[in-house]
């Protein structure tokens, strides 16, 4: 199974994200993820995207382009993968048909989750992320049994720098401009499959489930 999860900064994707690959036992590629990664170790890569991450705009196409065909490429990726925030412009969308081509494979679906916007920005404020580990929580929503510390590794929760309310409208206006243009792009391929983003985690993961086309 090889799927994109879709739609604006803070609509539950990664959550989603991570729930799914487990269930279909298929890897999750996470742009935002592996350009964290690179900032945190301070690779080349990570110290380029930097600049671009902190102002909330995009990581240029041909850096992320090449981050996730070496991931596509590499053996965990061979059962499938659920991609994670790519792409996020039309040229990324046009250079995973032209990666996948290159294995002979497919795409079987695009989710595109939907969520109304004063709900977004409240989940993007009291998002708070591990500072060692990938478990994401929301003070309000999915809060941990410690205030402030992880329940999967016992790090200190952060707040990330770019869901700052600065950097939150700034992101929000990149996905409008440059990425919700692959609605269409995808509709048009009759790839796109629409999912209510709102309610518990669960929920949403079951109706995701059952969007699946049939293995
Ligand atoms: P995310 O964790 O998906 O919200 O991504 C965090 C930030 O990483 C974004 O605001 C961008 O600066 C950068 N980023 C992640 N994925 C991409 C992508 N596909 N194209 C360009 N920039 C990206």
């Amino acid at each position: 199974m090889r799927l994109v999860f879709l739609g604006a900064p803070g609509v539950g994707k990664g959550t989603q994200a991570e729930m799914a690959s487990a269930k279909l036992a298929i890897s999750k590629i996470s742009t935002g993820d592996l350009l964290r990664d690179g900032v945190a170790k301070k690779t080349s890569l990570g110290l380029e995207a930097k600049q671009y991450m902190d102002q909330g705009t995009l990581v240029p196409d041909d850096v992320v382009i090449r981050l996730v065909e070496e991931k596509i490429g590499s053996a965990e990726c061979e059962k499938g993968f659920i991609l994670d925030g790519f792409p996020r412009t039309v040229l990324q969308a046009d250079s995973l048909l032209g990666i996948l081509q290159k294995h002979r494979w497919d795409l079987d679906r695009v989710m595109y989750f939907v969520l109304p916007r004063d709900e977004v920005i409240r989940r993007l404020s009291g998002r708070r992320s591990c500072s060692k580990c990938p478990a994401v929580y929301h003070v309000d929503y999915v809060p941990p049994r410690r205030d402030g510390v992880c329940d999967e590794c016992g790090a200190v929760l952060v707040q990330r720098s770019d869901d700052k309310k600065e950097t939150v409208e700034s992101r929000l206006r990149v996905y409008e401009e440059q990425t919700s243009p692959l609605i269409a792009y995808y509709k048009e391929k009759r790839l796109l499959a629409e999912l209510d983003g709102t309610g518990r985690v669960e929920e949403v993961q079951e109706r995701l489930l059952a969007l699946l086309p049939r293995a």
